[in-house]
């Protein structure tokens, strides 16, 4: 049965245009656009509520505040990371003249392996940057406890973990910074955006002077800094957006339920766990097709695009499989077993608010009748 209209594997929620025009109209009166205007203090404090930290450093990108978080803690040599992850984990990485060393991940949760961390260890390693891969927390303890005795910074690329517990608070509390993503297609967005949560307000400020070019006032830079600003139009967008950030969440997680009801009983098919209740926050439904199924992963893949049915294959290809990784040591195939399994069976079916329970139906069964 083929879809009208064609189905992509995110689609942002955009609220009602005229609710947006009045935070415009402040912008034309303020005459401010950028550089810390009343929108962007107010997007601050609004999310250090919402998300039950303390401090945040908004960004126009996450992937500037991956690259400004690394600055800010002065990490150089070797990092330990996730090969399984969007490719700006890395790059962030390369960008500061850092050495990314992969370690494999856990082939249920999809995150790093605390257990393969320590062995990856060297004397030029200074920190760990994990992935909480589709919202699910990492292992957090295990990596501190590592981390501690190996005197390394931890750096979490949080880029899917907005609004995600972990032991009843907020799982972006842990380690030394994580880096936050609003790019549209994530769960709260701001069009483009990006944040750090840190943890105390001499990390903020500094956070604040890089992404500014380093200024502190008129005359005074202190560091290389970077523009990494975000503009007031993203920071209105994001005080609207969290308005119903919520209702986006609770809307996703019916979905979810939806595909595991449906996907039960697929031979082959395997949903990967959700954490549950506050420790998710449904912003992706990857599912691993398995030897079992009668198709490949690219064959459905194929075979749902054929339907109008737009899933992605993320984590394919596996960042270490890239041309600027792949000749790592740490890139090579018997390094990372589990991750490169993963990234040849994964596949993300389509999750949003706007989606419609046929709509999930008619994906399900398209995978249950292959
Ligand atoms: C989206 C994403 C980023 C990059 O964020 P941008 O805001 O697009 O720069 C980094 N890491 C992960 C895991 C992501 O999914």
């Amino acid at each position: 049965m083929k879809q009208n209209k064609p189905v992509f594997v995110t689609q942002p929620t955009l609220p009602p245009l005229d609710e947006f025009v009045p935070y415009l109209q402040q912008i034309w009166d303020n005459k401010i656009l950028t550089n810390g205007g009343q929108f962007h203090q107010q997007l601050e404090s609004a999310l250090c509520e919402y998300l039950g930290v303390k401090y945040i450093s908004l960004f126009t990108n996450g992937t500037i505040a991956l690259v400004t978080a690394l600055q800010a803690l002065r990490v150089s040599g070797e990092v330990i990371t996730t090969p399984y992850s969007f490719v700006a984990t890395s790059h962030s990485l390369l960008w500061n003249g850092i050495k990314p060393v992969f370690v494999d991940i856990d082939p249920e949760t999809l995150n790093i392996d605390p257990a393969k961390i320590e062995v990856a260890i060297t004397p030029q390693t200074t920190a760990i940057m994990p992935v909480h891969c589709y919202g699910h927390p990492c292992d957090v303890d295990r990596i501190q406890k590592i981390a501690d005795a190996y005197g390394l910074k931890v750096i979490y690329d949080a880029a899917h973990a907005f609004g995600v517990q972990y032991n009843g608070g907020s799982v972006l509390s842990f380690g030394d910074l994580s880096v936050l993503s609003f790019h549209a297609t994530k769960v709260f967005n701001t069009f483009e955006g990006g944040a750090i949560v840190c943890p105390d307000a001499k990390t903020k400020l500094r956070i604040d002077h890089l992404k500014n070019f380093g200024f502190v006032d008129e005359v005074t830079v202190v560091a290389p800094g970077i523009n990494g600003k975000m503009s007031e139009i993203n920071a209105a967008f994001g005080l609207l957006q969290l308005k119903s950030i919520d209702e986006a969440i609770q809307k996703r997680r019916l979905i979810d339920e939806r595909y595991r009801d449906g996907l039960a009983n697929v031979k082959g098919i395997h949903c990967i766990p959700s954490a549950g209740g506050g420790s998710a926050n449904y912003s992706y439904f990857p599912v691993l097709v398995g030897s079992e199924y009668p198709l490949s992963r690219d064959a459905l893949y194929q075979k749902l695009r054929d339907n109008n049915i737009f899933a992605r294959r993320y984590f394919y290809p596996l960042i270490s499989n890239f041309p600027m990784y792949h000749s790592l040591p740490t890139a090579a195939l018997s390094n990372l077993p589990v991750a490169n399994k993963a990234a040849n069976e994964v596949i993300c079916l389509p999750i949003y608010t706007a989606l419609e329970d046929d709509q999930v139906d008619s994906v399900t069964e398209l995978i249950a009748k292959a």
